[in-house]
């Protein structure tokens, strides 16, 4: 089975290749078309381009044909930015006005970035953003300029993760996220979310036809089940099915310290309500940033990080293993390969790019 980069080619899955600058020319080209200018449409394709360069499909292009959506019914509002609501200095409150995250979550990194670097911290609280895409970008932001970053997430959108112990989705995908800077090495950038998967990878198994391991769901009927459709489109009934939450209840509680800082400290809200069939993803996240050299400890933290890190790194291989692995590496692993290999996108999702992209030509008709 060979293939050129750029070719639409039929692999095992039917999925064609596409170097990333095609691909973020493409999304550049539809996301102006939901009315946004050049620039926003460039910031959020580079966005989404990036996620999948990462190895994160789940929140890359394939998030189009929901963002399509969401302006058609309202619920996205292109070139909308953050307004301030509260502006203390050190204490941020910003209202993200539904605005593309790829914009909002930038801006409120960048305020944030500026206070923490002039006060030593910045705890921004974001509200009503439109889906922030993948977090650990906005970790990445922070680390490069020297800075750690805490980040608590909550997702508006439908409830699709039970509660542990409970039998239906009750709340979102609710991610979490460190950066840490590492010295002169690498950062650490964990970042994840609190379901056992995230939810776009369901929707990535399910276009790709997989079945996916035991422990990730339950059905509408609040069963275990392998089949990643049960989140993805209606059941039988009517329902659809849940993730669990990683780490049984200890993944649980942290779903919930991120519903409660990322939406009801900041004042974007929680989620207490019957689903809906909105295609919007509003996230509130609450950000701390922390300046190491403000703090007076920069030299021992980074003597200590690096110390660290080569004493984790000493340990054996576990049998069959890849070994220790930091957290951020493996994207940087992904970035490295598909930068240099192009991006494989399943069939199904290529298809609903192309059918969103022709709902917004049939708008302008
Ligand atoms: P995941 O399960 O792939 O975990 C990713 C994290 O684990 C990363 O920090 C990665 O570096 C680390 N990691 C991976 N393999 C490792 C290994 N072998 N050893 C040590 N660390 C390892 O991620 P996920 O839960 O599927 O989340 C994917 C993305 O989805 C994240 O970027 C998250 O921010 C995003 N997300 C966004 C929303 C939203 O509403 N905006 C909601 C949920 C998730």
């Amino acid at each position: 089975m060979a293939s050129r980069r750029g070719d639409v080619i039929e692999s095992q899955f039917m999925s064609q290749c596409i170097p990333a600058d095609q691909l973020r020319q493409q999304m550049t080209s539809i996301i102006q078309k939901t009315g946004s200018e050049l620039a926003e449409a460039e910031q959020v394709a580079a966005n989404l381009v990036m996620a999948n360069l990462s190895g994160h499909d789940s929140h890359g292009v394939g998030m189009v044909p929901r963002y399509v959506d969401a302006v058609l019914e309202g619920g996205l509002n292109p070139n909308t930015g953050v307004k301030v609501v509260l502006d203390t200095g050190p204490l941020l409150n910003l209202d993200g006005q539904r605005g593309y995250g790829q914009i909002t979550g930038v801006q409120a990194m960048q305020m944030g970035i500026e206070r923490a670097k002039q006060h030593g911290v910045c705890t921004v609280a974001l509200s009503r953003s439109h889906h922030l895409g993948r977090i650990g970008h906005f970790a990445e932001m922070a680390v490069a300029q020297g800075l750690v970053s805490v980040h608590f997430v909550n997702v508006l959108s439908r409830p699709v993760v039970a509660p542990f112990g409970g039998g239906d989705g009750r709340f979102g995908t609710n991610p979490c996220c460190i950066g840490i800077p590492m010295g002169n090495r690498p950062p650490f950038v964990l970042d994840y979310a609190t379901s056992r998967v995230a939810q776009g990878k369901m929707r990535v198994a399910h276009n790709k036809g997989e079945q996916v391991p035991d422990g990730y769901l339950i059905d509408e009927n609040g069963q275990p089940t392998n089949n990643p459709g049960v989140v993805v489109v209606p059941q039988s009934n009517g329902l659809f099915g849940a993730l669990m939450t990683f780490g049984e209840h200890k993944g649980f509680g942290m779903a919930m310290a991120c519903e409660l800082l990322g939406g009801a400290l900041t004042g974007g809200g929680t989620w207490h309500r019957e689903a809906d069939n909105k295609r919007a993803v509003l996230n509130g996240m609450l950000t701390m940033i922390i300046d190491p050299v403000k703090l007076g400890t920069q030299d021992s933290f980074a003597k200590e990080a690096l110390a660290f890190e080569d004493w984790l790194r000493q340990s054996p291989d576990a049998p069959n293993s890849e070994g220790v692995v930091l957290a951020g590496e493996p994207e940087r692993k992904a970035r490295a390969d598909r930068e240099q290999n192009g991006i494989w996108i399943d069939n199904a999702t290529w298809s609903e790019i192309q059918a969103a992209e022709a709902k917004l030509k049939s708008r302008h008709a």
